[in-house]
């Protein structure tokens, strides 16, 4: 009965909503369809949705659609009220007109709007109750992680068993704890003595703050101790299934609800003892908590124990289990422990004891213990990680090499010459290289700017200053479409005359070297090389390749640097004798992971493009939208510009997505474009047979490429002006920011559309960032917050991500960490004192690789 009120009140809810947004819509999405805006309008609303059973999590995410609306543009508003009708499943929601003129999204305006990165320590995270199940959800990801279980430890090995024996034994050594529950334990990451102890939990429920069902208060996040009562399964209107508990304590009674998920009838029992955690909502003005996260629990819990942590588990492995076995071991074993950390770091940070901190983290006396253990463990994470990331620096600028210097007046000739005037951006990247390269130590740079921020002109600047002074310089790009590029680029603006000043170089002085390269002019390139003659020798990974022997290589260009491995970088140095590096990468670069993952390499960062490139236009699409997408292209082709249409690598692997793109290029040409030519370029293609079909799309010998995400690669098309991305929800951000580079290179104003192919509106969502913000930092600092620094990582270390209490977005922990760091190895730099010793070794220990390789970059 209830439930019938409750499902003709969200109807009521939604056909009102529906015809408020049509009629803004139709007022051409000037935020004055009701009085006072949406943002005002969502104040009533808010409280209406939830009385009528709208979920919370869609009740927050609609509520800050409507708040936020008076601030988007107008193609923001459509998307805005767009989102606003999947997210509630309206009707008549998906043929919204578009608005009137299109605008476009000013990069300033929305800049200011953005988050900033959370700076919140994670010790929120884990306070009582504060975190239900409903986990934020991740994309799925185009590519599958790297990090393995058993990688995920690294921590764990910074306490060296020489400092408390037995630490490395397997864990089957402890009593009770079987091979086979050894080999469950695996699962989760667990194989060593000291990997319990690391075994954080997910979070911790306190029951020293219990509350009486009858003292709840609405909004509320609580954790309850109930018994079930009755439980019921109830079959909505759509056709969807919820199930329905009712708890009771001594005070009164609770109703927690679940939509579609059958099973939760299955773990409940009559009279069964849980702990409940959740927020309180209010429905019909009586509490209910909506999928709360909840735990089977004993009486004798309750009095033993205030605050128990909750462990990640695996089948076959309960909590309780876990629980026992962790605190057996934490009991036995953090006493013995002695800290590694000198004790002046610790003073400095005014951290505990570990012992202390890896008793508390598990069980904890009261939570301030709690997040002085939190926050002791996770210092120590970033902490060994910077001494490792600095000591590989250090052993960097141990190295010596040629310092190469030019005169002002020298550099300010080769600037004027160039055709265009350098973007602040850019004069400052070239200062900064200059400035390296004048130093007797390897230049090891990095130089960040998005797709089209003129990175190859700042890196010949460089080469020219060591061209100048007689030695030589490389290029390596990762195609040989792109190395081609390049080397038409800068073979002009080195070897012609411009204006009044003399070429550097003469004709026949760069050279291009990639697998197509003829054997005679092999053999022409590498006499060249040898006597000196060839100044820079551009090329695809040829050049390593190749028994090319240079007479006096000084520095090397890596374009595209994820694209390459460290032993590939490190092959091309070893050509010259400690040659100045510079790698270069579209793939914009958060602060936090700049000193972290990339803390060994300086960074030069271009955030500013040459004057004169209109921002993409960019569109959250739906499927819908397809019919009128493809009439705008067939507008686009006859004017002379043309398409790409990208389709996502789908989990199963590249044929699958092969078979996809294929399948998609035929439809589209018999169906959608019989008139225009439509080619194809896939994963499975050889790199030649890729490049023959980028080159025919760059000589407009296609109208509409369909690709698979290969094209990721600098290949410039500069009469491209509409990027659609299909299955856009399974692509980073970062990412996609990469794909919409590839438009808009032109003077013409280029368009973006991105078609999620899923239904889930929080995924569809995270994609309206796009249509927000063409800041490449801004969308990578999301990524990195919704996805983890993953995408970031390319050929780097995977052991950054083992980080397991500490947040890479945690900049104000990681800049103390660094400073303190970068004090104490100043003071020792080899960590040889009595005083660090223990640190050296966990410092090894967490990073083993650093002291293995020579090189990360
Ligand atoms: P990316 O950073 O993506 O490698 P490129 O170096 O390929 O970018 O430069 C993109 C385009 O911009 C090239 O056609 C280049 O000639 C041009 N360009 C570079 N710098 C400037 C500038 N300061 N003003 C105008 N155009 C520029
Ligand atoms: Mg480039």
């Amino acid at each position: 009965m209830r439930y019938h009120c409750f499902v003709e009140a969200l109807e009521k809810l939604k056909t009102t909503l529906s015809k408020i947004l049509l009629l803004e819509a139709q007022k051409g999405f000037e935020n004055n369809a009701v009085i006072g805006g949406l943002e005002k309008f969502a104040q009533s609303w808010e409280p209406m949705a939830r009385e009528a059973g709208v979920d919370e999590r869609t009740l927050r995410r609609v509520v800050d659609l409507m708040k936020s609306y008076p601030d988007a543009d107008l193609l923001g508003r459509r998307n805005a009220l767009a989102a606003i009708g999947s997210l509630l499943h309206l009707s008549n929601m998906d043929a919204l007109p578009q608005p009137k003129q299109a605008p476009l999204p000013i990069a300033g305006k929305t800049a200011k709007k953005a988050s900033p990165a959370k700076s919140k320590m994670q010790i929120d995270h884990a306070v009582s109750g504060s975190e239900s199940v409903k986990e934020p959800k991740r994309p799925k990801r185009t590519k599958t992680s790297k990090i393995s279980a058993s990688a995920t430890n690294s921590i764990a090995r910074s306490l060296a068993s020489d400092q408390v024996e037995g630490l490395d034994a397997p864990v089957s050594v402890i009593r009770g704890l079987g091979d086979k529950q050894a080999r469950n334990l695996e699962k989760l990451g667990i194989y060593q003595v000291r990997d319990l102890l690391y075994h954080f939990p997910r979070r911790y429920v306190d029951y020293s703050q219990l509350k009486p069902i009858a003292q709840l208060g609405f909004g509320e996040e609580v954790t309850i101790v109930a018994s079930v009562q009755n439980t019921q399964l109830l079959p909505l209107r759509s056709g969807k299934k919820m199930v329905e508990a009712v708890v009771s304590d001594q005070t009164g009674a609770l109703r927690l609800l679940w939509f579609n998920q059958e099973w939760v009838l299955r773990s409940l029992r009559k009279d069964q003892l849980l702990s409940i955690s959740g927020r309180v909502e209010s429905f019909m003005g009586r509490p209910v908590i909506y999928h709360p996260d909840y735990e089977s629990i004993e009486r004798e819990t309750l009095n033993t124990n205030r605050i128990v942590p909750v462990y990640p588990l695996t089948a076959l492995v309960t909590q309780k289990w876990l629980r026992r076995i962790i605190f057996n071991t934490s009991k036995y074993w953090t006493n013995k422990i002695n800290d590694y950390m000198p004790k002046a770091v610790l003073d400095r940070t005014e951290a505990i004891d570990l012992g202390e901190a890896l008793r508390q983290i598990h069980f904890p006396d009261d939570l301030a213990s709690l997040s002085q253990a939190q926050r002791r463990l996770a210092f120590d994470e970033v902490f060994l990680l910077q001494l490792g990331v600095m000591r590989q620096k250090m052993n960097w600028e141990f190295l010596e090499s040629r310092a190469y210097q030019v005169s002002d007046s020298w550099l300010q000739e080769r600037i004027d010459s160039l055709p265009y005037q350098l973007t602040q951006a850019q004069q400052k990247a070239v200062t900064e290289i200059r400035n390296d390269l004048a130093k007797p130590h390897p230049m090891n740079r990095l130089l960040q700017g998005d797709v089209g921020s003129g990175k190859t002109v700042v890196a010949v600047l460089g080469l020219s200053i060591v061209i100048e002074n007689g030695a030589q310089g490389a290029l390596m790009a990762p195609t040989s479409i792109l190395a081609e590029q390049h080397y038409r680029t800068i073979d002009k603006l080195l070897t012609e005359e411009s204006g009044t000043s003399k070429a550097l170089l003469q004709p026949g002085q760069v050279r291009l070297l990639t697998g197509d390269t003829s054997k005679s002019e092999r053999k022409e390139i590498s006499q060249g090389l040898k006597d000196g003659s060839v100044k820079l020798l551009i090329g695809t990974h040829a050049l390593i390749e190749d028994p090319v022997i240079f007479n006096d290589l000084q520095m090397i260009v890596v374009d595209e640097q994820h694209r390459f491995g460290v032993e590939q970088r490190a092959a091309l140095r070893a050509k010259g004798d400690n040659p100045h590096l510079l790698v270069m990468t579209a793939t914009p670069i958060p602060r936090s992971l700049q000193l972290t993952i990339f803390g060994d390499l300086e960074v030069s960062v271009m955030d500013e493009m040459p004057k004169g490139r209109l921002p993409v236009s960019t569109h959250v699409a739906y499927p819908s939208d397809r019919s009128r997408i493809y009439r705008m292209i067939e507008k686009q082709v006859q004017e002379g510009y043309q398409a790409f249409i990208i389709y996502p690598l789908v989990e199963q692997g590249e044929n699958e997505d092969s078979k996809a793109a294929v399948e998609e290029q035929e439809r589209l040409q018999r169906d959608i474009f019989p008139n225009l030519r439509v080619g194809l370029v896939h994963g499975r293609l050889k790199p030649a047979e890729k490049d023959a079909v980028m080159l025919a799309f760059q000589k407009k010998e296609y109208d509409i490429l369909v690709s698979t995400s290969v094209v990721e690669v600098g290949v410039d098309i500069p009469h491209a002006t509409v990027m659609v991305i299909e299955g856009a929800n399974r692509f980073g951000l970062a990412q996609l920011h990469q794909f919409r580079g590839r438009v808009g290179r032109g003077s013409a104003q280029a368009y973006c559309y991105l078609i999620p192919d899923s239904g889930d509106a929080a995924e569809n969502e995270r994609l309206q960032v796009m249509t927000q913000t063409n800041n490449g930092f801004i969308l990578a600092e999301k990524d990195l917050e919704q996805r983890g620094p993953g995408d970031f990582l390319g050929t780097r270390q995977a052991g950054f991500t083992d980080l397991k209490l500490a947040k890479l977005t945690n900049l104000p922990m990681l800049q103390s960490a660094r400073e303190i760091a970068a004090d104490l190895l100043d003071a020792d730099p080899d960590l040889k004192r009595t005083e660090n010793k223990a640190l050296q070794k966990a410092v090894e220990n967490f990073w083993p690789s650093i002291y293995g390789v020579g090189d990360v970059s």
